[in-house]
């Protein structure tokens, strides 16, 4: 978590801006470059756009017009010294604290700008790991590239046989001279498509056990035998992608820590990752806001169906919890510490409350909700539906996190296998391949 312990000013150096000259400066900027957003309007059943998906679903020409508008907005911001409040000065950052990026996002949001989210892994996951783990030069060449938006990195760790058991993965990489080698497939990869480079972690010593021969690198998205191939998702998009790799050369200054330390480096990805979801819209109901459904139920005259109100209520108590565990977490990693279990409690609890929204939905809505009428505020919902199977999998699947919370909050003895001790090659998943 290198991204938030080692950009906090050092005590003795210039402190900055007080709060207030920053808020003038970061009010000065959005003014010049965006239009502030109109108030929010009253929620009306049937008034405006319906539309409520958490994935995008959007054709590849439309991605192209909406990236390009993304990346003017992040180099506008990093121009101006406000795309990297919290990163080191010599990397293009500011080196303030962190109350300083939560001010600026906080008046961001009081104006319309692009949508962000290309940059969600480069900049959540991708970048926190070069700064924590990459080679002087790397940081260099790539940091102050992602965050002014000219370069886009992914995250490529899933493989066909290894999701949840990451360390099995068995993509390989192999030394040859100041170069590595790369070779295997990759898949889930959200956002290749679009990306220029990616992190990856491959097998470089199949001799030691599987969580020790593991190696990481900073990929060229473009280099020769990289392959992209979107895979179409049942909401209809293909937000993700299978990746393959055939005699990628990667240079050994690439490298993301040592050699055969890759564990290390997935790790500070996964942690990133776990925060940057679980804290996602603080865990609450992000698109599907309560006054949402209070008036969808009022609209069906379901309003005073004890049933539904007290199912209601049960979600609005869940997200509240879920938001105060998520806050709690991200505070601790505000404050430069390292999270315990809130993340995984997080990540889970938000994705109960998004299912439990969905049967919710899928019962007040009925057939309304698959067969599409054109009636307002009712098949739209079947995106938000179809999408929650893949929130409760991505960053981590639900019972994955139960284990989590299992062996580290309850106490539970950890789960049986010894695969973990034997070298790679030798363990059973890998000698039936
Ligand atoms: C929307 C989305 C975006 C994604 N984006 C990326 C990306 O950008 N980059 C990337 O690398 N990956 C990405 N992924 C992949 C994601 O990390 C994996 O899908 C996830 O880790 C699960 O792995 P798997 O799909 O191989 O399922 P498996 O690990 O095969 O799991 C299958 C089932 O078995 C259960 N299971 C597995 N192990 C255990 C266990 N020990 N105890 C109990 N139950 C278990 C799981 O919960 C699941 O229900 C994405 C996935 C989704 C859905």
């Amino acid at each position: 978590m290198a991204a938030t312990t080692s950009t906090a000013p050092d005590a003795g150096t210039d402190p900055g801006p007080t709060l207030d000259a920053f808020a003038e400066e970061c009010t000065a900027f959005l003014d010049a470059n965006a239009e502030p957003r109109p108030p929010a309007r009253e929620f009306v059943w049937g008034q405006g756009d319906d539309s409520i998906a958490l994935f995008s679903e959007i054709d590849p020409t439309e991605e192209r017009r909406q990236l390009t508008e993304a990346k003017a907005w992040r180099a506008r911001r990093f121009d101006a010294g406000l795309a990297w409040i919290t990163g080191p000065t010599e990397l293009g950052g500011r080196a303030l604290a962190p109350s300083y990026e939560r001010l600026y996002t906080s008046l961001e949001a009081r104006y319309l700008i692009p949508s962000q989210a290309f940059f969600g892994i480069g900049l959540g996951m991708v970048a926190p790991t070069i700064l924590a783990h990459a080679a002087d030069d790397v940081k260099r060449r790539y940091l102050p590239a992602m965050y002014r938006g000219d370069v886009v990195g992914c995250q490529l760790f899933s493989e066909p046989g290894a999701g949840s058991d990451l360390a099995g993965l068995q993509m390989r990489a192999e030394r040859d001279g100041d170069q590595w080698v790369l070779n295997g497939q990759k898949v889930w990869t959200s956002g290749a498509q679009y990306s220029d480079i990616g992190e990856v972690i491959c097998r470089s010593d199949p001799d030691q056990p599987k969580h020790r021969g593991l190696t990481g690198f900073v990929v060229d998205m473009k280099a020769p035998g990289v392959e992209v191939r979107p895979l179409r998702q049942m909401t209809g998009g293909a937000t993700f992608n299978e990746v393959y790799f055939t005699d990628v050369r990667v240079p050994d200054d690439h490298r993301l820590g040592d050699v055969n330390q890759g564990w290390t480096v997935a790790l500070t990805t996964l942690m990133n990752e776990r925060a940057s979801i679980g804290g996602g819209g603080g865990g609450g109901f992000g698109v599907a806001s309560i006054t949402r459904l209070v008036e969808m139920l009022r609209h069906f005259g379901l309003s005073d169906d004890p049933v539904h109100r007290q199912e209601l209520m049960r979600l609005h108590c869940g997200y509240q919890v879920a938001k105060f565990t998520s806050q709690r977490a991200l505070d601790k990693i505000k404050a430069g510490q390292l999270p315990g279990p809130e993340l995984s409690i997080a990540k889970l609890a938000l994705t109960e409350n998004l299912t439990a929204t969905a049967r919710f939905v899928g019962r007040v809505l009925g057939p309304r909700l698959v067969a599409d009428t054109g009636e307002w505020g009712t098949f739209a919902w079947s995106q938000f539906v179809l999408g929650t199977p893949g929130m409760r999998i991505a960053g981590g699947s639900d019972e994955v996190m139960r284990n989590i919370v299992g062996e580290r909050v309850l106490g539970l003895p950890k789960e049986p296998g010894d695969d973990s001790k034997l070298p790679f090659r030798e363990t059973q998943k890998n000698s039936r391949s």
